[in-house]
């Protein structure tokens, strides 16, 4: 039978970093060295491996939609070579990438792995070995058609996912979703819960930089300045509410300058500010309102799909009446209705 292969693109993050003057950066060619040193990754029992060094690794805190559409061509391009896909990045904004190019790779039947680790590859107590051993292994046998991401023995759905812990190894979570896969003594894949097979081929649907906000209310927050965040150029804006999707109803003001960015276009979607649960605009007045505004309810979906898919959607369709539509579906498994 022939052996599985697997495409791996690093494209910089902790991961691949070295201590310089500045701290840590990423260094070319660092992490290939790194690996080939290591014993275990020429083992027989993994998959073949290629390894791609963007030309230009980065912290993924300056990752852009530009980066974005570069991986994703890198995927597309490649895509009848290999079995499935890792992408080392770094784990900032990871769950960002991770959310954006399930959005921009339609019909995806093969598995797309983001992983990074905390602490760098070549450092003693890394977790960078078992992350990438465990997405290389995921992505060329699981079989798993989306774009997920794995860390510390869990594989995510890539737009369920959220980086909850700046230093912990288990830095992720996906509160709303169950987990794709886990890795203990044996892999155990939660076939029920993964996407299906699509029945068209691969589509590839770029991305642009796209002038939307986001603002998280808190108790006495001036009209005044969400009257400014809605200024033009805006064209969406994700506010951040309480709990089921409320916000301070009483503020007059407040409510009018969101009914008002409605009726000229704007797209604002009700994200709540809780990482676990959904918007339900019916339970209280306090959300009512906005229901009757015109804002879009973004439901179960974390923040980093809210973003990408609102930056996405705007990048495609001009029409706002269509982008709230969209946004409220269920494109690719990253929310429940
Ligand atoms: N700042 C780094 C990055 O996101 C953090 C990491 O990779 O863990 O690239």
């Amino acid at each position: 039978m022939k052996k599985k292969a697997v495409y791996i693109a690093y494209t910089g993050g902790t991961i691949g970093m070295k201590h310089t003057d500045m701290g840590f950066a990423p260094v070319p060619g660092y992490l290939k060295d790194a690996l080939n040193a290591q014993p275990e990754f020429q083992d027989s029992s993994l998959p073949e491996l290629h390894l791609h060094e963007y030309s230009k690794l980065i912290d993924s805190s300056n990752v852009t939609p530009e980066h974005w559409n570069m991986i994703a061509e890198d995927i597309v391009a490649r895509y009848d070579d290999y079995d499935g896909f890792v992408i080392l990045h770094g784990t900032d904004t990871m769950a960002y990438s991770a959310s954006a190019l399930s959005f921009m790779l339609e019909n995806l039947s093969k598995p797309v792995i983001f992983t990074g680790s905390q602490i760098p590859f070549s450092k003693l107590r890394s977790d960078a070995r078992d992350n990438l051993i465990g997405a290389i292994q995921l992505a060329a046998y699981s079989e798993i058609p989306e774009v997920s991401l794995y860390f510390h023995n869990t594989l995510y759905r890539g737009n369920c996912s959220s980086k909850s812990d700046s230093s912990g190894f288990a830095a992720y979570q996906a509160p709303n979703y169950p987990a794709l896969a886990s890795v203990g003594v044996d892999i155990t894949i939660n076939r029920h819960q993964t996407l299906a097979l699509p029945k068209a081929p691969l589509q590839l649907h770029k991305i642009k930089k796209t002038d939307i906000g986001t603002l998280h209310l808190f108790p006495g927050i001036s009209a005044d300045v969400l009257k400014n965040y809605l200024r033009q150029p805006v064209k969406g804006l994700i506010l951040l509410t309480y709990g089921a999707g409320n916000i301070p109803s009483h503020d007059k003001e407040l409510v009018e300058h969101i009914e008002d960015a409605c009726k000229r276009g704007v797209v604002i979607v009700n994200c709540s500010q809780c990482l676990k649960g959904t918007v339900d605009m019916s339970a209280y007045e306090t959300g009512s309102i906005l229901a009757k505004a015109g804002v879009v309810n973004a439901k179960d979906m974390m923040l980093e799909a809210c973003v990408t898919k609102l930056s996405w959607l705007l990048s495609q369709h001009q029409d706002p009446e269509k982008v709230r539509k969209l946004m409220s579906e269920d494109l690719r498994g990253e929310l429940r209705l």
